[in-house]
């Protein structure tokens, strides 16, 4: 038999939970993503540790149906909390009926402490069970890492509990109170104080994970269209260069300027002017390939990186995105205008991450190029890579 002393067990978990109730508390928990309500489940998981502890001390009342009470609550609150996060609203009548259950078993058997642990066998497993199918139904979460630790804890108290309450049903465990120590109690109640630790881990990791990939998408995105930002993009470059010069495959890009955009701020207003911006960055990302990656590179310039792409084919590629843009009228709220673009190309076969520079100017001024004779074109220009370079000294 494992030496635990179930009341300081007891003592141990409702220490805890108040612990990581204060720390979620302290969480901005103004954000609503759950974490005040996972804090409030916590707060109801100390009362319930608290008050089971005072078995004996206290009338059955409280010791027994109230906590238990109070323990399905912990678990509504769970429920409460996981929908919350995933930005739901909460489940009312999945939160309450088994609460309610609760109470009124409880109420009817608290002087038949074995049926207490059938119960407890059935309703809070039942509720866990609620819990990851919230979780993990319709789809398995984004935060893969938190959602995992919170099944292995959530998942531990239901078997455990659900185990117990088999065992006492079979008559296979002596059922005669809540503070006798024994193997089955003690390895109970270890596990709900190593679960309050897991479970809340694990969803204070789901909600950073989410921070983290929120903060992710803000530095990589531009705010009004939603495509790569200019940081991103060269940051895209940078690696996609390195690789074409390594694998020596052609790598292109085109710079995409809208055409006299400066008149359609001045003519219907800054906003238009915006809704022309998305309009033309839809269009751009809707008709790229999955390897190809656009940006907003300035005002009313993006940016397309095209990796293992030869001239030729960027050339063709620029001139559907031209048409494209030229033929669908941007059908917004307020902005019934057909823009333009002018489109410089350039692509070719890379040397060296140097020749990035080149590129850029090449098809930079190819873009000028374009405008220059009368924009809603396509120029390409003609990429000189670095090795192609004259010498300024012959070798002899
Ligand atoms: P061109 O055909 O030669 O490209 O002429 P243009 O008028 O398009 O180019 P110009 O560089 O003269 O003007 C660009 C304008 O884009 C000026 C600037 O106010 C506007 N602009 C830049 N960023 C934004 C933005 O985020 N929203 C709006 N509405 N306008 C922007
Ligand atoms: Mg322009
Ligand atoms: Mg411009």
């Amino acid at each position: 038999m494992l030496p635990l002393d179930v009341p300081t067990m007891l003592l141990m978990t409702a220490a805890a939970s108040a612990t990581m109730a204060l720390s979620m508390a302290a969480v901005r928990p103004e954000r609503r993503e759950g974490m005040g309500l996972w804090a409030l489940a916590l707060v109801l998981h100390t009362i319930t540790y608290l008050l089971f502890t005072l078995r004996g001390a206290v009338p059955a009342w409280a010791s027994v149906v109230l906590a238990n009470t109070l323990l399905a609550g912990t678990f509504a609150l769970a429920l409460a909390a996981v929908r919350q996060f995933q930005g739901h609203g909460l489940p009312w009548r999945r939160m309450l009926v088994p609460v309610l259950a609760m109470a009124l078993l409880f109420a009817w058997f608290q002087d038949d402490y074995r049926a207490c642990v059938i119960v407890a066998g059935v309703v809070p497993p039942l509720q866990v069970a609620l819990v990851l199918w919230a979780l993990w139904r319709p789809k398995p979460p984004a935060q893969m890492r938190g959602a995992v630790l919170l099944t292995a804890g959530l998942g531990l108290q239901a078997v455990l509990l659900a185990v117990r309450g088999a065992l006492a049903a079979l008559h296979s465990i002596p059922t005669q109170g809540l503070l006798r120590t024994d193997g089955v109690q003690s390895l109970t109640f270890m596990a709900a104080f190593v679960v309050v630790i897991l479970a809340s881990l694990g969803f204070i990791l789901m909600a950073k994970d989410r921070a983290d990939a929120n903060n992710h998408y803000f530095a990589t995105r531009d705010a009004l269209t939603g495509l790569f930002n200019r940081r991103a993009l060269l940051l895209a470059a940078r690696r996609d260069v390195a690789v074409a010069a390594r694998s020596h495959e052609p790598y292109a890009l085109m710079m995409v300027d809208i055409d006299h955009f400066k008149a359609v701020n001045d003519g219907h207003g800054h906003q238009v002017g915006d809704q022309i911006l998305c309009h033309v960055a839809g269009l751009l990302s809707a008709r790229l390939r999955a390897q190809d990656m656009v940006g907003r590179y300035g005002g009313e310039e993006f940016l397309v990186l095209l990796p293992n792409t030869a001239q030729q084919a960027a050339a063709e590629l620029a001139e559907t995105l031209r048409s494209a843009v030229a033929q669908c009228p941007c059908a917004r709220e307020g902005c019934a205008i057909t823009a333009t673009v002018s489109i410089g190309v350039c692509g070719g076969q890379l040397h060296g991450t140097e020749d990035w520079e080149r590129l850029l100017r090449c098809a930079d001024q190819a873009l000028y190029a374009a405008k220059a004779a009368g924009r809603n074109r396509v120029v390409s220009g003609r990429f000189v890579p670095e090795a192609a370079q004259p010498l300024a000294t012959p070798v002899i």
